[in-house]
């Protein structure tokens, strides 16, 4: 088989959170359980109704395209693509063509092309013959609960070769679009979609591409890039002809097949949209590039250089991106801290937060771990840094504090678990663990260091964990010279 290089380009729809559609003021919920609820003559598409634009909907994408750095448009518009299908109630989308209201930009290291904004189509289910889940069998059934909806598209530049790039680039979009509050970008619920412009050559020229739809997990994007790429150099390999198609994603025998062919843009026959206003966006001050600026709290590259300022290590960092829950907890205790005492606490609750706490909430579910419980974990931190409780006790006591907001330091004290570091605290325990354990003494006094450890162990069991290893085990050496 001959070396050819692969060409990626990326395209990604995400439908915005915004509270209403893109047109009309129709709640937006496309996962409504009720079909064709949210829904009026707009986004229906009655003849003689007009479109109003949501602006909500506008400042995200524009917000959008700050955060990447990109080129926020001064003049914009709406075009109709037309096409006829049975989910297009008017028989066109609104969508933007010449003028995109973001250009260029970066993220992740791959050159972002535009970010325009549309609406989502409405949702159709076909039945087959022996299907009764409608109710009746062979029929296809429309829900325009999804008609309607904001959708931004982001087209990234041909600049990706490889599966994996891929994937991480999506990655990061998805948490940059839930990080600033736009998306929530969910690829199982269909929030985000994402298509792969896939072209392999030998030379420097790029190659016919195909365009594989309908990718709707990280690893679905993965694997149909590389089958693809695999395919491409078999028919280049046997001089056949690559077809500029749109293929889609067979995920049970995990290959693509031949959808259609690729439509031109003419074909879509895009004019602006005669009932929408044109945009000068800067004679509009909410997208003006204060309120824009202002509206970006966080961006994960931001959170990484801070975090990494704090000393928290990347895979903890990673970890709280990943967990809003989790995350939001860690700023409002920590984060703000900037001394290098309070910075100690705060890797320790990072370190907690991201290993055990993670562990208590994969049982639970979100909404489990309250904002009121911070007061209480930042306690147990503290009592934890102080050495007034061991790590184990701390673990016991999580739950608690976490779940059932208890004040850590009176269950400490009520449940005798606050650790005992004094000689005169633990004497009687020492005493007591030598007394009952006469051959570990003998071996140790013969020489097998080692077994001093399961001395210190018996008296933790003894201690029910609170006394202070490292001075168990000073004491023990010294009760035994
Ligand atoms: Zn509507």
């Amino acid at each position: 088989m001959s070396t050819y290089k692969p060409t990626i380009g990326i395209e990604v729809h995400a439908e915005l959170n915004t509270k209403s559609k893109m047109f009309c003021s129709c709640k937006n919920d496309p996962h409504s359980s009720q079909p064709n609820t949210n829904i009026c003559a707009v986004c229906l598409a009655h003849p003689g109704t007009l479109p109003r634009v949501n602006s909500e909907a506008i400042k995200k994408v524009l917000i959008l395209g700050k955060a990447i750095n990109g080129e926020i448009a001064d003049f914009s518009e709406f075009d109709r693509k037309q096409y006829f299908y049975p989910d297009i109630p008017k028989a066109y989308q609104l969508s933007q063509y010449a003028y995109p209201f973001v250009k260029g930009g970066k993220l992740a290291g791959v050159e972002i092309t535009r970010v325009h904004l549309e609406e989502d189509t409405a949702r159709s289910a076909h039945t087959n013959a022996n299907d009764t889940e409608l109710n009746a069998s062979g029929h296809s059934a429309v829900d325009f609960n999804r008609a309607g909806v904001p959708l931004m598209e982001l087209v990234t530049e041909p600049v990706i070769h490889d599966a994996n790039t891929a994937s991480d680039f999506v990655k990061e979009l998805q948490l940059l679009l839930r990080t600033l509050g736009i998306s929530e970008a969910n690829m199982e619920k269909g929030e985000m979609r994402v298509e792969a412009n896939i072209s392999i050559s030998a030379t420097d020229q790029l190659g016919t591409k195909v365009e594989v739809k309908n990718l709707n997990s990280f690893k679905a994007m993965a694997q149909a890039i590389d089958f693809e790429i695999s395919r491409q150099a078999e028919m280049l390999d046997k001089n056949m002809p690559i077809k500029q198609e749109t293929r889609g994603w067979d995920e049970n025998k995990s290959r693509t097949f031949s959808q259609r062919s690729k439509e031109k843009a003419d074909e879509y026959r895009y004019f602006p949209d005669p009932d929408i206003p044109k945009f000068k966006i800067s004679e509009i001050s909410s997208f003006g590039p204060e309120s824009l600026s202002s509206a970006i709290r966080d961006t994960p590259e931001n959170i990484r250089n801070k975090y990494r300022d704090i000393g928290l290590t990347e895979i903890q960092t990673e970890t709280l991106l990943l967990n809003p829950a989790l995350r939001s907890f860690f700023e409002i205790g920590f984060a703000d801290i900037q001394s290098e005492v309070k910075g100690e606490e705060a890797r320790m609750a990072a370190n907690y937060l991201t290993s055990d706490v993670l562990g208590l909430l994969s049982t639970k579910d979100e909404t489990s771990l309250s904002t009121e419980a911070v007061a209480g974990f930042v306690k147990l931190i503290v009592m934890l840094q102080k050495g007034e409780i061991g790590s184990r006790v701390a673990k016991d006591l999580l739950p608690q504090v976490l779940f059932d907001l208890k004040d850590p330091e009176i269950i400490a004290k009520e449940q005798g678990l606050l650790q005992l570091s004094s000689s005169d605290d633990l004497k009687a325990v020492i005493d007591n663990v030598i007394e009952n354990n006469p051959k570990v003494v003998d071996d140790y006094k013969a020489g097998k260091e080692a077994s001093v450890q399961y001395l210190v162990g018996q008296a933790m069991k003894e201690t029910k964990g609170s006394a202070n290893p490292a001075v168990l085990l000073t004491l023990f050496k010294e009760a035994l010279k």
